[in-house]
């Protein structure tokens, strides 16, 4: 099976531009951070501290969340309920980095993550995918764009959701990057073999683009699974 790890920072694009380079590769894509987003609605739901183990790890038990896909679009659930679209708020995305640095949600959420690469060639996405998740994927890409420019991003996204204030945006990421690269287990970090992609300034065909020639470098015939190659 072939691995493509993905990290990077909150905003840099890397859940659109690792869709649409799984789409092109025809590889299953997967969304790490929709799993720390699960976990933290649970959390917060249960009414518990998402900074505190002593509040989060006696809940783990009570957490089943898995990862569906329709039609190619990754859908997460809890329990039965499909909570894809509840994860995506300002709220989840503060609580699931908050839960990410506890180690043992990092382990609860491992072997689903390796499980989906053993049996799936994949494009995977998160933090600690080239570092700790897949250390062995045949390709890493560390995606990053400028803190303003990965605000301004979110910003727009969230805009369509409603009306929101750009300078919260930025502080939201900002505290975000500091808590996703500081935390003592499996910080966000690019990994020693890992390309450095950096979108700021260039649109997201172009990014695709450029993703699609590192990956293209990389991998025997191109990373055409078998089977899958154009004759003609
Ligand atoms: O990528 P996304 O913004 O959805 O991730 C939500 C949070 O989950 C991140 O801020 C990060 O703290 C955490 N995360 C992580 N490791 C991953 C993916 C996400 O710690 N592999």
């Amino acid at each position: 099976m072939i691995s493509i790890a993905i990290d990077g920072p909150a905003g840099a694009g890397k859940s659109t531009i690792a869709r649409r380079v799984a789409q092109e590769l025809g590889y299953l894509y997967v969304d790490t951070g929709a799993l720390y987003r699960a976990i933290a609605l649970h959390m917060l739901r249960a009414g518990k501290n998402p900074a505190v183990p002593e509040e989060v790890i006696p809940q783990l038990g009570e957490v089943q969340v898995s990862l569906q896909y329709a039609e190619g679009e990754q859908q997460v659930f809890l329990s039965a309920e499909n909570v894809s679209d509840w994860i995506r708020t300002p709220d989840v995305a503060a609580a699931s980095s908050k839960v990410s640095a506890i180690p043992k949600v990092r382990e609860f959420l491992l072997s689903l993550q390796r499980n989906l690469a053993e049996q799936n060639n994949v494009v995977m996405d998160g933090r600690d995918i080239g570092t700790v998740v897949l250390p062995y994927a045949q390709v890493k890409i560390f995606l990053t764009a400028s803190l303003e420019e990965r605000a301004r991003r979110r910003w727009k996204e969230l805009l369509q959701k409603g009306s929101i204030d750009f300078d919260t945006v930025l502080s939201d990421v900002k505290k975000r990057d500091e808590q996703d690269t500081t935390r003592e287990i499996a910080p966000l970090m690019q990994a020693a073999d890992a390309v450095l992609v950096d979108t700021t300034g260039i649109t997201l065909e172009q990014s695709v683009e450029r993703m699609l020639t590192v990956i293209r470098e990389r991998l025997p015939r191109g990373g055409v699974p078998k089977g899958k190659e154009v004759v003609s």
